[in-house]
């Protein structure tokens, strides 16, 4: 076996991909498929599990063919994955329990409140870091046991498992021998305490859930198993795992306390690391684990846009007034400024550090000269502009202020965006040369166990900046644009009366 070679896994919420790096951290190849999206019922999205295994599964191949290697040059491989998406399957057979429930999906609502009106969320809060909401994992493994007949009894026995994605690929690839997670996806399923990193008593005993069903804890950075005879990549040890999120965290390097990374993608991601300790957002913001490695966890602060670069595909698709994604800039370039418009797009509520699932979108300071060059800037700066709010808000939290942002995903390819982004903030944003950060983080946490790299500063060489954007406005100048912002964010609260139209 050689090896410099590592195979990252990337299993996202439309499409799995597979990317081969070299120890340099350069794309060899990689390969890509989309699958199907089930969506049942309004509020309800389901994947079905060998749909996503299959198609991981050809990627993997596809990407070694595609870099022109032989799987006897792969070091290892690492898995980064879309998070809180849960599944359930038999132990015996492989065979999937149902189709697995997305991460989008809403039909734990009602359950989340009854948890919240018995007094849970407090504990919850405090245990995990997050809050009862049907994104997370708990509630939606909590349903299942409820609407599949005798689960619960093949559950207690340790006949049917549950697992995020990471797990469900790890089992499939050792060929049914290692039920594992990492601390990242275990973080995000309400079920584990991530000061002590283990599964809590008490959260199962809330939801009901049976300990047996749940993978082993793992670090993000040790073998955890072989790939199985019977596949292709047989022999390879599958070395690195991390929830989607904090992948990105750990490919853009951020390995200092106060280093924070943003994906501009069709939401925004935001996540500051706070070094080993687990700060409790006084701001609505996620406490999450960023990784743990080396026998040490390292936390981070995490919010969401919910409509980022959406804003920009709802002014191609829905207003009509831009033919492409990037046709944006031009629009927004040809004006001097947003001419007073400012456009808040709570099209699905506020995130936070506002949370207001009432909000609906506003567009304000609309005068008789506002054009489609004004319209498309205020898009532009909506995205800036949430990005920034959860920036302060969590700086505020930490008690430190973000040193630099590092960006990645298919918006921060706007070189305008990140000028006002970088203005907003004060501080500046760096774009890396390698965009791929999620693939790269897990594909870094597999080649460190791999002994590809020693040590997480042999990876910083490999991080390099593409472009870095300055500030060039003053303090005032951008306190002033926030002051406007949060006053079109007020006009935007509050809109919605009928209480089941935002849950
Ligand atoms: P996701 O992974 O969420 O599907 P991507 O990271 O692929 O998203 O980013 C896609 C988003 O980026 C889209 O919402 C699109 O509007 C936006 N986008 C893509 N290219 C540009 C560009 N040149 N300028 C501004 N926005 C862009």
């Amino acid at each position: 076996m050689s090896g410099s070679i590592v195979l990252a896994l990337d299993q996202g919420t439309t499409s799995s991909r597979a990317i081969v790096f070299d120890d340099k951290g350069s794309i060899l190849g990689s390969d890509q498929q989309e699958f199907r999206q089930h969506y049942p019922r309004p509020g309800w999205v389901e994947h079905d599990p060998r749909d996503i295994w299959e198609t991981q599964r050809n990627t993997m191949e596809g990407a070694l063919t595609s870099a022109g290697i032989t799987p006897d040059q792969v070091a290892a491989i690492g898995i980064t994955n879309q998070r809180e998406t849960t599944l359930l399957w038999e132990a015996s057979s492989g065979r999937p329990v149902g189709h697995a429930i997305v991460w989008q999906d809403r039909r734990t609502a009602d359950m989340c409140r009854r948890l919240k009106n018995e007094g849970h969320e407090d504990t919850f809060n405090r245990k995990t870091g997050l809050f009862l909401d049907p994104y997370f994992s708990g509630t939606k493994i909590r349903w299942m046991m409820e609407h599949h007949d005798g689960l619960r009894g093949r559950a207690e026995n340790g006949e049917v498992l549950f697992g995020t994605v990471d797990s469900w690929l790890v089992w499939n690839l050792t060929g049914g021998k290692v039920h594992a997670t990492d601390i990242t996806n275990a973080s995000r399923t309400l079920l584990c305490n991530i000061h002590e990193g283990s599964w809590d008593d008490e959260l199962l005993a809330i939801l009901d859930i049976p300990r047996a069903m749940l993978p082993e804890i793992r670090s993000c950075s040790e073998v955890y198993g072989k790939v199985d005879q019977d596949l292709p990549l047989k022999g390879i040890p599958i070395a690195g795992i991390a929830g989607d999120q904090q992948a990105a965290l750990f490919g853009q390097a951020c390995f200092r306390p106060g280093m924070a990374k943003n994906t501009y993608g069709t939401g925004c991601f935001l996540l500051m690391q706070t070094g080993e300790t687990a700060i409790r957002s006084g701001n609505n913001l996620l406490t999450t684990v960023a990784w743990s490695l080396n026998g040490k966890t390292n936390y981070a602060l995490e919010g969401s846009v919910f409509i980022g670069g959406a804003v920009i595909q709802w002014l191609r698709d829905e207003l009509q007034i831009i033919e492409s994604a990037p046709r944006v800039n031009e629009l927004a370039a040809g004006v001097e400024d947003n001419g007073g418009v400012y456009l808040v797009p709570a099209f699905t509520g506020l995130g936070a550090p506002h949370w207001d699932p009432y909000a609906r979108g506003v567009m304000v300071g609309l005068t008789r000269g506002a054009n489609r060059g004004h319209i498309a800037r205020a898009a532009l700066e909506s995205i800036a502009f949430q990005s920034a709010d959860l920036m302060e808000a969590m700086a505020g939290d930490a008690g430190m202020p973000v040193k630099e942002l590092r960006v990645d995903g298919g918006a921060a390819a706007s070189d305008l965006l990140m000028q006002i982004q970088t203005d907003l903030v004060g501080v500046d944003v760096v774009r890396p040369r390698v965009t791929e950060t999620t693939a790269f983080g897990a594909a870094c946490l597999a080649g460190l166990a791999a002994g590809v790299w020693d040590q997480p500063e042999d990876i910083e060489r490999h991080w390099q900046p593409e472009k870095t954007f300055h500030p060039e406005q003053t303090r005032e100048e951008a306190a002033e644009a926030m002051r406007q912002w949060r006053r079109a964010v007020e006009r935007s609260r509050a809109w919605i009366e009928e209480d089941d139209d935002a849950s």
